[in-house]
This record gives C-alpha cells, structure tokens and sequence, in this order.
C-alpha cells in the first residue's frame, strides 16, 4: 500500500494498520494521520521561498522533499 502522503510503501502492523517508515504517516482503513512534522517541514518550505540554491540542494539530498509529499 503507498503512503497518502509520500507515496512510499508502507508496513503493515496488523489489524488494518499501516506505517510509512518514510515520513511516520499512520493509517487505519481510509484514514491517514500526517505526522505534524511533515506539516511544519512543508510550512516551512512553503515560507523559506528565499532559500539559496545550496540549501535547496542540501533540502533535496537529505531526502526531506520526498518525505513531506507535495507541499500545497
Ligand atoms: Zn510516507
């Protein structure tokens, strides 16, 4: 099953429960819980619109943009 918010697989831990050892997104049936890391780390992307391209190379290759999804 691919995480709602990063599209990576996620683990099954039994009982209808899944985990995305990605980003740390929970879900149970239809529902996903985005951990609100994820959503301070894409706030913060979505207002550090200044940032210099070394940073934005460093934000990459650290795998931070492909753990918080597409930031709205
Ligand atoms: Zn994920």
């Amino acid at each position: 099953m691919a995480c709602p918010t990063c599209s990576h697989t996620m683990h099954g831990l039994g009982h209808d429960i899944f985990w995305c050892p990605r980003c740390g997104t929970l879900r149970t049936g239809p529902d996903a819980t985005t951990p609100y890391l994820v959503e301070r780390a894409r706030r913060f992307e979505r207002e550090c619109v200044q940032l210099q391209p070394a940073d934005r190379r460093l934000w990459h290759s650290l795998g931070i943009g492909d753990s918080i999804g597409p930031v709205a």
